[in-house]
């Protein structure tokens, strides 16, 4: 297996493929695998030697798991992007380095199916999917992992022996546990995931135009604009109440509204404006649009700009609200605070948002809403590793910066405003009535620290909650020699 080292004109360029530019490692060499058995050969290299070994598919890692100096060896998937229909198992079978973007676009101009992903399509399938993994179709078609059937993985046993193995989600398989802890650990944490096989659950058919859902005729997509001069502190409440009213009602996976899903932008008064962005599908998406603006908009009369436009899945998918992620978008440094919502934010949650939002900042921040729920909640919670089934929103506090000097005031920032939106619960969002944890897709190392962490729930039961004993077994049985690790890696059990 060839060695990528620094004097490589590879390596700059490999080096930095990352989203979040606050990271970053120096590998003493990268590999780009193109099969399984080279994955296999590159990891018992790097064990054999006792060197540090991390996988990386499309670096949208948001903390430092991959890019850490600690790391020796870097193996990276991105060579590896078959996206096929195994007639075998009668699913499809997508290598890990695709992108999520590349894997929409295969699925869709080959069988007209989508699988229900993420929303930036640089994402990469191989860090993304064990995630759990919701988007833009997630109300309407429920997470990625709850579509996975089987995976295929390079561990390492206690003997330091590494090898492939595949695990799918049939009772009798006796790698089932591995399965059932690749439906949401999140990456970094058993091995590398090197294909996964995708279908939906109830079906089982060699027609691969029926094994995934249908791809959406045609997507509605939907922009709401607030002036943040038109806003006060009343119309800053009510939107947010608004959004949390219509997540609440909105949330079974039994709703009309699941084929629409929206994100709140509540900008930093810096950014000028406040955004709703959304898409719907089907035939009564103006319908359901027109619905959901104006419980958006109740109680206000507060100038807005809106934009309704239909276009098709794939353009969609493949540059979803294009002024979201433009050029730039990806060169920053960043930090994401993220919980699920049980219930809407309180009265003076929505204070704090208030005065964080308004306060003195050289920069832009956001707190970000999205509706969650839907189909997502038809899933038992100990069915798959995503243990969160009754969520109506994935909350988040960002910040993005430029200027390395930013760091201290951004960090400050977004710590205390969301350590005081929980402030009556230790600072984190614990499973409890209202809040209940956080997504491991958007991992936070601070919730590993008692200064930001100053609640009684220890962070993997933030994230993991009553499936974090059943995921130390995997992590024991599959991984005994702790070699898959990073800042928020499962521990097994003493
Ligand atoms: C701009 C942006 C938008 C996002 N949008 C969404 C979203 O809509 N929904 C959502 O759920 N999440 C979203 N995320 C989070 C994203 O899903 C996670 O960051 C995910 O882990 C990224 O996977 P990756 O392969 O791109 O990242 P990488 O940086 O390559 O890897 C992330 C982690 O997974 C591990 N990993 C990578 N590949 C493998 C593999 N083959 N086998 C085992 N472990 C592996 C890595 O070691 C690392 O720990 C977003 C992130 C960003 C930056």
């Amino acid at each position: 297996m060839e060695k990528i080292t620094s004097t490589d004109i590879r390596y700059t360029d490999l080096v930095s493929k990352r989203f979040n530019k606050r990271h970053m490692g120096q590998p003493e060499y990268i590999c780009l695998p193109t099969s399984v058995a080279e994955v296999v050969a590159a990891v018992q290299e790097a064990v054999s030697s006792k060197k540090r070994v991390v996988v990386r598919s499309g670096g949208h890692c948001l903390e430092g798991f991959v890019a850490d100096p600690k790391v020796r060896v870097l193996i990276d998937m991105s060579l590896m992007t078959n996206v096929a229909f195994d007639a075998e198992r009668s699913a499809f079978v997508v290598e890990a380095g695709v992108t999520v973007g590349e894997m929409y676009r295969r699925l869709f101009l080959e069988w007209g199916v989508v699988l229900p992903a993420g929303e930036h399509p640089g994402i990469g399938v191989g860090g993304h999917i064990l995630g759990g993994a919701f988007g833009f179709l997630c109300r309407e078609y429920g997470l990625a992992a709850d579509y996975l059937y089987a995976v295929e993985v390079v561990t390492v046993d206690a003997s330091g022996k590494a090898a492939s193995v595949v695990a799918t989600r049939e009772a009798t398989d006796p790698n089932r546990e591995l399965w059932w802890a690749h439906t949401g650990a999140g990456g970094g944490n058993f091995g590398i995931v090197t294909r996964y096989w995708l279908r939906s659950p109830d079906v089982s058919t060699p027609d691969p135009f029926q094994a995934l859902p249908k791809a959406p005729a045609t997507i509605t997509t939907f922009r709401i604009g607030w002036d943040w001069k038109d806003i006060d502190q009343a119309v800053f409440t009510r939107l947010i109440q608004n959004f949390g009213n219509w997540s609440y009602q909105h949330s079974g996976p039994d709703s009309d509204y699941t084929p629409l899903f929206s994100i709140l932008f509540m900008n930093h008064k810096n950014i000028g404006r406040v955004e709703l962005k959304g898409l719907c599908t089907g035939d009564n998406a103006a319908r359901l649009i027109m619905a959901h603006i104006a419980a958006m908009q109740e109680g206000l009369h507060t100038p807005k700009t809106l934009q309704v436009e239909q276009t098709s899945w794939l353009r969609f998918a493949l540059n979803p609200f294009p002024e979201l992620f433009q050029p730039g978008f990806d060169n920053v440094q960043a930090k994401i605070k993220d919980a699920y919502f049980r219930q809407p934010l309180t009265k003076n949650q929505i204070d704090i948002a208030y005065q964080y939002l308004t306060a003195n900042l050289p920069i832009g921040g956001m707190l970000g809403m999205a509706t969650y729920g839907g189909k997502v909640n038809a899933i038992a919670p100990d069915a798959t590793a995503t243990a969160q089934r009754d969520s109506i929103m994935d909350v988040a506090c960002n910040i993005g910066w430029m200027d390395p000097a930013d760091e201290g005031i951004s960090l400050e920032w977004i710590r205390n405003f969301y350590g005081d939106l929980f402030e009556d619960r230790g600072g984190v969002p614990v499973p409890n009535e209202q809040t209940d944890g956080c997504m491991i897709n958007h991992p936070d190392t601070d919730l590993t620290h008692a200064a930001w962490n100053r609640s009684s729930v220890a962070w993997p039961l933030l994230y993991y909650k009553e499936n974090f004993p059943r995921l130390q077994l995997v992590k024991s049985k599959w991984d005994p020699l702790n070699i898959f690790h990073h800042a928020m890696s499962i521990v097994a059990a003493d």
